[in-house]
């Protein structure tokens, strides 16, 4: 059903300062840095391997990243997982009874089809779909 992981969404208070971090420290290089409108979130990229590294700041009060942030701190608000047809994909989700965010793909960063998964299905994980 999944290809790879695509990425890891850490959710966090400060873009800049955790970019320094991560730049300083590990010398990660950004890939590129988005404003997501839609999904309320900023966005900076890194790479390892094949796996991006996606540090998420949020850009309105009612952004979900900011909700998670007010209710769990700073860390690991997600993983992605890369399909081959992301329609298909939830259709078979469905058909087994999982818990959809999103029953239809919106688009994600660098013109990415996305849906998530409900993390009431997932034990807790907030899992991401990602066509590229
Ligand atoms: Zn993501």
């Amino acid at each position: 059903m999944f290809e790879k992981i695509h990425h890891i969404g850490i959710a966090v208070e400060n873009l800049e300062d955790s970019m320094k971090f991560y730049e300083n420290t590990f010398n990660f290089k950004i890939q590129f840095i988005e404003e997501l409108k839609e999904n309320k979130v900023k966005v900076a990229s890194f790479k390892i391997g094949d796996v991006n590294i996606e540090l998420l700041e949020p850009l309105t009060d009612d952004s979900p990243i900011k909700s998670f942030l007010n209710k769990r701190g700073e860390g690991i608000q997600h993983i992605a997982f890369l399909v081959k047809d992301i329609y298909k994909t939830l259709e078979e989700l469905k058909e087994k009874g999982v818990s959809l965010i999103d029953e239809k793909p919106r688009y994600g960063s660098h013109n990415t089809k996305i849906a998530f998964i409900h993390p009431k299905s997932t034990f807790g994980v907030l899992i991401e779909l990602v066509e590229e």
